[in-house]
């Protein structure tokens, strides 16, 4: 099949080498969040090392050219154990980067130690003080809260930095500025904000008003901008995006090639692009999966990724966001997992996602902007 990228078309198709793969140690997390996608959080399938090995064949290469991630999310991937994880670890060159995305309820100071020897980046899953954490709770119900900061103070006790990363179920005037205080406080040295999603098996509705999520943002950027001490995800983003703009480079931020971000489930299929349908089936397109690295190498199964029957259909929904959207050269088209658990297909353009978490993040920005600008000399 010919590459769908072309440099006289514009046309975007999908890399055949990653800048990072998703890995999953194990199904099982110990939490059950009332916003999880997970389909099979309560069941324990752990990842066989023959897997680990499989990608790590195609991985050690990528490492040697340049900057390379593995993101190990569960689950709950601490749930798969010191020594199991230790064995998945192993495999990889020392040069490959690891990071684990955490709720960090079981973080204690053998983790440490154990993130300090594999010279692991940690990302904590935390939703903002105390009574913003309602829809984190363990098996039976209870707040999960005290156990995340426990995982957290082990973490600080050991001058360990993290990332954190929080939902927002519902964006309501003063809770922007109120997280970002908290994060401060906190001690992580990047925050990700993500306005929850309908995915997987959370069919929760994350339809608002526009004007709130926009104020939402606008509030946001500007308590970073009162005290810019950590780095925040979505909003150093918009203002890249905001300066390529002013300087006449905006054509130059989305790389040519959409990442394949490969998410390596826990029995070696590969599910390109969207993490969040990783375990899902679905008659039309079979499991979602592009291979298996325990039968073909993850090299070969990304090189063909773009005949996986989905991945084709999303990327004609790319070229309709390209001739429909003004805010594509921002987004390049959203995320396939948000097309398909919102509007059944991957073809269409706008979910409530994107409205959500493009086109009302630049909005928001470019309010706070407007509402800021120096008087006209
Ligand atoms: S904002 Fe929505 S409609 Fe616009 S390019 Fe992104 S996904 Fe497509």
């Amino acid at each position: 099949m010919a590459a769908r990228e072309s440099s006289s078309s514009g046309m975007r198709g999908v890399a055949a080498v990653p800048s990072y793969v998703v890995m999953q140690p194990t199904t099982l997390c110990n939490l059950d969040c009332a916003y999880c996608y997970l389909p099979l959080r309560a069941a324990d399938r752990r990842m066989p090392v023959s897997v680990a090995e499989a990608v790590a064949a195609s991985v050690n290469p990528w490492s040697a050219s340049g900057r390379f991630s593995v993101v190990w999310h569960g689950g709950e991937p601490l749930a798969a154990g010191r020594e199991h994880l230790a064995a998945l670890l192993a495999p990889f060159d020392p040069r490959v980067e690891h990071h684990v995305q955490t709720n960090a309820t079981l973080i204690d100071d053998e983790w440490c130690d154990f993130f300090v020897a594999h010279q692991v980046r940690v990302s904590v899953s935390v939703d903002g003080p105390r009574e913003r954490n309602g829809d984190r709770v363990t098996r039976g119900g209870r707040p999960a809260y005290d156990r995340i900061l426990r995982g957290v103070a082990a973490l600080r006790r050991r001058g360990l930095p993290f990332s954190a990363l929080a939902v927002v179920s519902r964006p309501t005037p003063g809770l922007a500025a109120e997280l970002y205080e908290y994060f401060l406080d906190l001690g992580c040295d990047v925050l990700g904000v993500n306005i929850e999603e309908t995915e997987g098996v959370n069919t929760r509705d994350n339809a608002h008003e526009a004007a709130d999520v926009t104020a939402f943002w606008a509030e946001l950027v500007a308590a970073w901008r009162r005290e810019p001490r950590i780095h925040l995800r979505e909003v150093e983003w918009t203002l890249r995006y905001a300066a390529a703009v002013l300087d006449g480079v905006a054509d130059d931020v989305l790389p040519r090639q959409l990442d394949p971000i490969p998410t390596i489930g826990h029995d070696g299929s590969v599910t390109v692009l969207s993490p969040e349908l990783a375990g899902f089936t679905d008659p039309r397109y079979d499991d979602f999966s592009s291979g298996n690295v325990l039968e073909t190498p993850l090299a070969e199964i990304l090189a063909g990724a773009e005949r996986t029957p989905w991945v084709g259909e999303f990327l004609d929904g790319v070229e309709a966001c390209r001739s429909s959207c003004p805010y594509f050269g921002f987004c390049g088209g959203g995320h396939a997992a948000n097309r398909y658990f919102e509007l059944g297909r991957f073809d269409g353009t706008e979910t409530e996602h994107c409205r959500n978490s493009k086109i009302r993040l630049l909005e928001g920005v470019l309010e706070h902007a407007r509402d800021h600008q120096s008087p006209a000399a």
